[in-house]
């Protein structure tokens, strides 16, 4: 603590990411980060762009990748934004649509993220609790006071809700921004981008760190009407003008241009999520019904953390959370089938240890 710090920071409990490993051979299951490599489309365009034009400042509109997203998700450029991660477009966010004094609403079991912004921001906020089984309700988000952020799917739970379910919180909250964080939502999920045309209140945001293989790269968009696009601008301006630089602007297009390699991967990792889920209920863990690239998993009668502090001792990295409601449980990524048959492996020796001890 220093004393030239100031409030806001000095009060401010930080997100902490999941575990980075510098050295060692680890299975890294704590970061839902994909197993499989981005598109090679990727690093080839990034490798042409590095040239003499790195002279020059980027795009600070980012036309030419907002123009590639337009016409992949068919939308008109000026209802796109793009940004430094979908992280730091929620920042923009809470910035532009969220205002001290009127308290936001999201689930008690979400983002870790959304109270950090919360907090450094000054903006109150109420927890709706997440139903038992983890399914997220829908009357309690409606009308509320200062605006709404729903993760669809989930994190850390992986659970999806249905577009009609979305589409009357967004009815009933017209005086408010509903934000729908869809980090995942190429897993499974139905997005909720084609509702954007009928309701001016409704921002979309996803990344290309999930399903586009590209983490490392920091791009994430928003997709919404074009009044909420140019506040995000207005955000960003007031802060950063070239939050996204060249080349993550020219690899995060060619992740777009190669469909194909992108379906390949996501199905795989559908699949291999699939039988995984089989295989922990098999052991008898419960498993949240997922439509994310994790799952999130508990078995009543063995401590999280002591499932935790085995897979580890084993190389294997998954996340735990010390938290109300879900500190039994564990949420695990999706790797390559491989890693998820050692990952069985371990689990398989623990519960029968288990059994035995
Ligand atoms: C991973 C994640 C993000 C952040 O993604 P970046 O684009 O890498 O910043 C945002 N929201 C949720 C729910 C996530 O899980």
């Amino acid at each position: 603590m220093s004393k030239y710090w100031s409030n806001s920071i000095k009060s401010v409990e930080t997100y902490v990411p999941g575990e980075q490993p510098k050295g060692g051979n680890f299975i890294k299951l704590n970061t839902n980060e994909n197993p499989y490599p981005p598109s090679p489309a990727v690093a080839e365009a990034i490798r042409c762009a590095a040239d003499e034009r790195l002279r020059r400042y980027p795009d600070p509109s980012c036309d030419s990748f907002r123009e590639t997203l337009a016409g992949y998700y068919k939308l008109d450029k000026n209802q796109i934004f793009a940004g430094n991660g979908s992280d730091e477009i929620l920042a923009f966010a809470w910035k532009a649509f969220f205002e001290p004094g009127k308290p936001i609403m999201f689930a008690d079991v979400t983002y870790s993220f959304y109270p950090v912004y919360c907090k450094i921001n000054s903006i109150d906020f109420e927890t709706v609790p997440l139903n038992d089984d983890f399914t997220m309700p829908v009357e309690p988000f409606f009308g509320s006071r200062g605006g709404v952020v729903i993760a669809n799917p989930n994190a850390p739970t992986g659970s999806c809700m249905e577009l009609e379910d979305i589409e009357r919180i967004i009815k009933n909250n017209p005086e408010n921004v509903v934000l729908i964080d869809e980090a995942y939502i190429d897993f499974g999920g139905k997005s909720a981008l084609e509702l954007i045309e009928r309701h001016e209140n409704l921002l979309v945001v996803q990344t290309l760190s999930k399903a586009r293989s590209l983490a490392g790269l920091r791009v994430g968009f928003a997709m919404g009407d074009k009044d909420l696009i140019t506040g995000l601008e207005k955000a960003r301006d007031s802060f950063n003008s070239y939050t996204l630089d060249t080349l993550a602007l020219i690899g995060a297009a060619a992740a777009f241009e190669d469909e194909e390699y992108f379906l390949g991967t996501r199905n795989s990792i559908i699949r291999t999520r699939g039988e995984f889920t089989d295989e922990l209920r098999k052991l008898g863990f419960d498993v949240v019904e997922s439509k994310a690239n994790f799952v999130f998993a508990s078995k009543k009668d063995i401590p999280a953390l002591k499932i935790f502090k085995k897979l580890r001792e084993n190389g294997i990295l998954v996340r735990h959370f010390d938290k109300p409601r879900i500190s039994n449980y564990l949420r695990i990524t999706i790797g390559t089938p491989e890693q998820m048959k050692e990952t069985l492996q371990v689990l398989k020796k623990l519960t029968q240890n288990h059994i035995d001890e």
